[in-house]
C-alpha cells in the first residue's frame, strides 16, 4: 500500500523525470535541486543518501504498463556499483529475471558476467540494467520471451535515464539491437551499430551482440567481434590491456 511518504517521492519523481525530458536539468538529482521541487522543503533524507535507492522505490511498485504490471512477478530495478565507470543495459528481464529480480541472471546474464570477467572487473563493479524493467508479457499457455515494443519501451526509459544520471558512467554499453532501439531509436543492424562509438545523453555508448545472440551463434567470429567490441570500451576507459586479453578469440594463425 502506498504511504503519503512513497506518494511524495513519487510527486518529485515526476517532475524531476519531466524536467530533464524537457532538458531543464541534465545533472544528478541533488537534495537541492529536490527540495526545490517540493517548495524548498528539505528533500527526504533517503533522496540524499541514496538517490537509487530512493528511485528503486518509485519504480518498484510502478503501474504505468497495466498489462506488464500484471503479469510480472516483480520489477527488475538494476544493480550493481551505484558510482560504476561502466553500465551495461539490456532490453528486458527474460523468465529468471522476473524470478529472481536481478537483470541477466540467466544463461544470457552467466555469459555477460564471463565478459565482465575477462575485460578485468568483478560483476560488482559494473551497474547493469534493462531499457524495460519488466519482463514482456506472453501469451498464455506460451514459454519463452518477446521482444518490448517501442512504446513500452518509451515509457519506461525515463527510469533508465534516470539511473544513468545518478551512476553517471564514462561509458555505456548498449546489449542487442533492442536496446540500442530502446536508447537511441536505432533500428540498423547490429552489424552496422556495433564496433563504433555511438553517444547517449552525452556519455559514450558501444552497441555490441546480446549474450543470447552469442548462445545462439558459437561462431569464433561472432565471439571475437564484441570481444572487439569491449576492447574498444576498455581503452576509452583507459584500462590496461594484456597481450592476453588483446588476442582473445582470435582464429589460430592471426
Ligand atoms: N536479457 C536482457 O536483455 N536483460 C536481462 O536482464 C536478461 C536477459
Amino acid at each position: 500500500m502506498l504511504t503519503s511518504f512513497d506518494a511524495g517521492l513519487q510527486t518529485v519523481l515526476d517532475a524531476l523525470l519531466q524536467a530533464r525530458s524537457l532538458g531543464a536539468d541534465r545533472r544528478p538529482a541533488s537534495a537541492e535541486s529536490l527540495a526545490r521541487l517540493v517548495n524548498a522543503r528539505p528533500a527526504p533524507c533517503a533522496l540524499q543518501a541514496d538517490p537509487l535507492a530512493a528511485l528503486r522505490e518509485i519504480v518498484l511498485p510502478c503501474v504505468k504498463c497495466e498489462h506488464l504490471a500484471r503479469s510480472r512477478t516483480q520489477v527488475v530495478f538494476g544493480v550493481g556499483n551505484p558510482e560504476a565507470e561502466l553500465m551495461f543495459v539490456g532490453e528486458a528481464p527474460g523468465a529468471d529475471e522476473d524470478l529472481q529480480g536481478e537483470p541477466f541472471v540467466g544463461k544470457a546474464g552467466q555469459l555477460l558476467t564471463k565478459i565482465i570477467e575477462t575485460m578485468g572487473f568483478a560483476r560488482g563493479d559494473i551497474y547493469i540494467a534493462n531499457v524495460l524493467k519488466c519482463r514482456p508479457d506472453m501469451p498464455a499457455a506460451q514459454s519463452g520471451n518477446r521482444k518490448p515494443t517501442p512504446a513500452e519501451m518509451e515509457t519506461c526509459l525515463p527510469y533508465l535515464k534516470e539511473q544513468i544520471a545518478i551512476v553517471q558512467p564514462r561509458v555505456l554499453v548498449a546489449l542487442g539491437g533492442i536496446a540500442m532501439q530502446g536508447l537511441l531509436g536505432a533500428v540498423e543492424p547490429m552489424s552496422q551499430l556495433r564496433g563504433r562509438w555511438h553517444e547517449f545523453e552525452g556519455i559514450p555508448l558501444m552497441a555490441t551482440y546480446h549474450p543470447a545472440y552469442l548462445l545462439r551463434n558459437q561462431s569464433l567470429g561472432e565471439k571475437r567481434k564484441v570481444w572487439e567490441d569491449m576492447l574498444l570500451v576498455l581503452e576509452k576507459l583507459g584500462r590496461e590491456i594484456t597481450a592476453k586479453q588483446r588476442g582473445f578469440f582470435q582464429p589460430k594463425g592471426e
